[in-house]
């Protein structure tokens, strides 16, 4: 590995002046099981390096009630084990508990997750379907926009050089409302999503209010299935409903194929996984 200038800031105003002075020669590092093996394997020679761990406020993880903060460098262990995720937000309690080996969970942060920004990242597709907003520091104070804007291709995202990802927050679902994630690997661990899919649902009266779908590694970004969602949203929800919704996701898939699966296997998979995502979520909403 590369010689590089390690730099510890304790706080988010000093992170972003470490960044003012040399953002683009500058990686941020979290967890580092994104980074450690770009750098060990030489795509990136950054001149600095910018350690995270002691930056208290990007490890939050509080509810207020109508939301959830979840900092950057909370780690997919904490989001599998926490009950204020479990509990409200079983989408991204169950994305943080698919990411690689327990040793990994204990590492892999949900900001590195996101800025990372691979197309297979398991823990965007529910923070899209949850509604979920960034909030993102950068010289000129801090920012907040939707998930739906956070990624913009394959490995970028709207957090410039001089920037980072300080927090998610996440609405309450509300009464009546349940969530999923299913991923397909072609290995049960230690494998990344051939296709991931989330899905949200909220009932009212027996009616689906709000319907959210979101799938991975079916395009560069994450993306929301929004003319499934709303063939969903005011109508009951049946069975033949939810096999609609399934066809009408794949209008935004536009899958690649290699070597960990055709395009064909994933079109077929985003139909599959949006089903019984859809009827997990739905089941649960109803129990609620
Ligand atoms: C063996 C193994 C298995 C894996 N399995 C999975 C899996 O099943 N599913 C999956 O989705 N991923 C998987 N991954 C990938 C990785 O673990 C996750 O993407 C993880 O969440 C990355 O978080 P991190 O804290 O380690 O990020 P890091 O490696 O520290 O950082 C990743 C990127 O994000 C940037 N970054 C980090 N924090 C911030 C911030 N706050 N603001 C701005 N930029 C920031 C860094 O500069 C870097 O570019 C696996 C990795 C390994 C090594």
């Amino acid at each position: 590995m590369r010689r590089f200038d390690l730099q510890l800031p304790g706080s988010v105003d000093d992170c972003l002046k470490l960044l003012a002075e040399r953002g683009r020669e500058t990686k941020l590092l979290a967890g580092g099981t994104d980074l450690l093996p770009q750098l060990k394997n030489h795509l990136l020679k950054p001149a600095r390096v910018i350690d995270l761990s002691g930056v208290a406020r990007l490890q939050t993880l509080d509810a207020n009630g109508r939301s959830l903060r979840v900092g950057a460098a909370v780690t997919a262990r904490e989001l599998e084990r926490s009950p204020l995720v479990t509990q409200h937000y079983a989408a991204l309690a169950e994305s943080g508990a698919l990411v690689g080996s327990v040793q990994v969970r204990n590492l892999a942060t949900l900001g590195g997750n996101l800025c990372n920004a691979a197309p297979s990242a398991d823990m965007a597709p529910p923070l899209l379907a949850l509604d979920a907003e960034a909030v993102i520091a950068g010289p000129k104070g801090e920012r907040r926009l939707p998930m739906t804007s956070f990624f913009v291709g394959v490995r970028q995202t709207v957090v410039g050089p001089d920037e980072l990802l300080v927090e998610l927050l996440v609405p309450d679902p509300g009464p009546h409302s349940g969530g999923t994630y299913v991923r397909h690997t072609p290995r049960r661990e230690l494998d990344i999503a051939v296709v991931g899919v989330a899905s949200q649902i909220t009932l009212a009266n027996g009616v689906c209010t709000k319907a959210r779908i979101a799938l991975a590694a079916v395009a560069p970004t994450p993306v929301r299935a929004t003319a499934a969602e709303r063939s969903l949203e005011g109508q009951p929800v049946t069975p033949e409903r939810i096999a609609r919704a399934a066809d009408l996701a794949l209008e935004v898939a536009k899958p690649i194929s290699d070597q960990r699966g055709s395009a064909d296997f994933r079109r077929h998979l985003v139909k599959v996984l949006t089903r019984r995502t859809l009827t997990t979520a739905f089941a649960r909403a109803t129990r609620d």
